[in-house]
């Protein structure tokens, strides 16, 4: 029996293997990358089945952030790479009292939820770029997600920053499942990489998302400069934090940010760190995030055996594959496709094909990764 088989026996027997094996996961050979993917492709598995859920990002809020987040061209921070030029485009967008970038509408909003519904999306997440919602953007976001539970059936995420314990239950309230706060990277790490607000406060905002009854989504992103330790830091904090869907970026970026000319994360090395996830965190939703396309290009199908969701249709400032491109890899790899209900139903790439044709595009343009 392999190293990795018995890790994945260990993950499936409830244990934490240990950061020295997860370490050793982030250094396995290339001979032997396919044994370590099916180790963890037990694991998920076990947990998941051969099911993929398609997650849909919406920009509700887009750029001119005031936080310095040094990977993100939302910052207003970073005036050479800041989207907000595009936020003016488009119908009637309601200023916030802050005199940060407006929102949309929660016409709008429901809108894209009901194209994300279209693509047979379980998930669709609105997010604002902000240090954290206003009370007007909380009273669009709010109405949207009431409208939305009540008129399909598709899980609610929101990324909206930091929050109170106030503005988190008015957000569970409305029918949010879940909320996304990513750690990013270590503590350690962090403070390279963002002033304006501190790994801890990101810690705090999840637990209040928690006590409010929420679901939390808290991830990170690879390639930021990181050693390996701050890799697993981020990933043992993950478990001791007990989110309940751990996404996992890879830089892609971004002009005019701090992190400018940043190299792409080695595909071999972000296939290890997901498998390296799936093994820490063994039932989570894990899901190959932000970056996938450009970081892993013709390897992507092989995430999805550590892996058991996807963002679909682009990103909050970068595009990414199209939800026929989507379906056509899920359904060539043999997986199928999660739906809300629970139900597990094959991937249409066809079907997506002819919605494409019918839809007007509502995204933004597309312009990685927030929060
Ligand atoms: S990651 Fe979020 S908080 Fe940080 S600058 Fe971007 S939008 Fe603002």
């Amino acid at each position: 029996m392999s190293t990795w088989s018995s890790l994945a026996d260990e993950a499936l027997a409830g244990s934490v293997i240990s950061r020295d094996a997860a370490r050793a996961v982030l250094h396995a050979p290339a001979d032997e990358l396919l044994s370590l993917l099916d180790a963890a492709f037990r694991v998920r598995r076990h947990h998941w089945g051969r099911r993929v859920s398609l997650h849909v990002l919406e920009n509700a809020k887009l750029g001119a952030c005031p936080e310095d987040c040094g990977f993100c061209s939302q910052s207003s921070k970073h005036a050479a790479a800041g989207p907000t030029g595009e936020a003016g485009t488009g119908p009637a967008r309601h200023a916030s009292p802050s005199g940060e970038a407006p929102i949309k509408s929660a016409d709008e909003l429901v809108d894209a939820a009901r194209r994300a519904f279209a693509t047979r999306a379980k998930r669709y997440c609105m997010v604002t770029a902000t240090r954290g919602p206003s009370q007007r953007d909380l009273d669009v976001i709010c109405e949207a997600a009431t409208r939305i539970k009540a008129e399909m059936d598709i899980e609610l995420c929101a990324s909206l920053g930091l929050l109170t314990e106030a503005k988190a239950q008015r957000l569970a309230a409305s029918g949010v499942d879940r909320f996304n706060h990513n750690l990013e990277t270590s503590e350690r790490h962090y403070e390279k990489i963002v002033s304006t607000h501190s790994w801890r406060d990101r810690v705090e905002t999840v637990r209040i998302a928690q006590r409010a009854g929420m679901d939390t989504c808290c991830g990170g992103i690879v390639g930021l400069g990181e050693s390996e330790e701050d890799l697993l830091d981020l990933a043992y904090a993950l478990r001791d934090l007990d989110v309940d869907s751990v996404p996992v970026n890879f830089l892609d970026a971004r002009p005019g940010t701090p992190l400018e000319g940043y190299p792409l994360v080695e595909p071999g090395f972000a296939l290890r760190s997901l498998c390296m996830f799936r093994l820490v965190h063994p039932r989570t939703d894990l899901r190959v995030a932000g970056g996938r396309e450009i970081t892993l290009r013709a390897l992507q199908a092989f995430a999805l055996y550590p892996a058991n969701s996807i963002f679909t249709h682009g990103y909050l400032t970068t595009g990414g594959a199209t939800a026929h491109a989507d379906h056509q890899m899920i359904r060539d790899a043999g997986f199928e496709l999660e739906l809300a209900s629970g139900e597990a139903v094959p991937a249409d790439p066809e079907a997506m094909t002819k919605l494409a044709s019918r839809q007007v595009p509502g995204r933004s343009p597309s312009l990685p990764i927030a929060h």
